[in-house]
């Protein structure tokens, strides 16, 4: 481990976020249990609110598929006192995290939530401090930089737009997410060169996750495993196929002639 001097040829760097720009457990250990913590709050705060009402009726709608499953959890009709509702939805909500459901209705509401925490600034997005430093030198250097991650691209608007460090949006050039594609197949990486407009030759990916670093170097780009406390273990084998950095610092880009 240590510095990387990546090919001339590379004008462009895509970074994923968690366990690469951010740490892993910052959604597992910040993002969901705020939406926990805060589920009832939101909804007695924003009830009146149409966005809120629409939420609202689309995980009754889901909770009509749900009735089979087990500990299933009912939300009550329009017609029950508020109160009720609420506790039926936060009773729900819980229910549905508690099994990592990632039904759309829940989804939906828990990105109106986020919104609503990042911008009352109760929600900061993190990123590690190696990170604006770099992004600084890489534009300065002329390159460009975007990002892509399993999480919407909304998601990844507020984290940037909404971080400890300030407001980091103005450096990247753009954002995928997955419905470009999985980040484990090439087939992504092909389709963001050509939505960048340059060759796959031209991209340094950096990520924590062995198979996406395999679809990414299969489709052409240069890429780099980026090691983080609280990231997976990597096996030998796989330290051994591709370069690893425990910093952006230790990535050398030459400047964009
Ligand atoms: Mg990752």
């Amino acid at each position: 481990m240590g510095s990387l001097t990546v090919p001339a040829c590379v004008s462009t760097v895509l970074l994923d976020i968690e366990g690469t720009t951010t740490p892993i457990t910052f959604v597992k250990e910040i993002l969901f249990p705020y939406i926990q913590d805060n589920v009832k709050e939101y909804l007695e705060n924003h009830w009146q609110e149409e966005e809120c009402q629409e939420d609202v009726r689309h995980l009754r709608l889901q909770a009509e598929k749900d009735c089979e499953l087990d500990g299933f959890v009912p939300i009550p009709m329009n017609q029950t006192e508020v109160q009720q509702i609420i506790q039926g939805v936060v009773d729900n909500v819980h229910w549905q995290m508690s099994l990592d459901r990632k039904t759309t209705a829940l989804k939906q509401l828990q990105g109106h939530m986020w919104r609503a925490a990042y911008a009352s600034g109760q929600v900061k997005g993190e990123v590690y401090a190696d990170v604006v430093p770099a992004l600084r030198k890489w534009k300065e250097a002329g390159k460009k930089l975007y990002i892509f991650s399993s999480g919407s691209v909304e998601a990844q608007k507020l984290l940037f737009g909404y971080s400890i460090e300030g407001d980091l949006l103005e450096y990247f050039q753009g954002h995928f997410d997955t419905t470009v594609g999985l980040k484990v197949e090439s087939e992504s990486y092909r389709k963001i060169a050509d939505h960048i407009g340059c060759s796959t030759e031209n991209i340094l990916f950096l990520t924590d996750i062995t198979r996406e670093a395999e679809a990414a170097e299969e489709a052409g780009m240069t890429v780099a495993l980026v090691v983080r406390p609280g990231n997976a273990a990597l096996t030998d084998e796989e330290k051994g196929n591709y370069p690893l950095i425990t910093s952006f610092e230790q990535i050398t880009l030459h400047p964009v002639q």
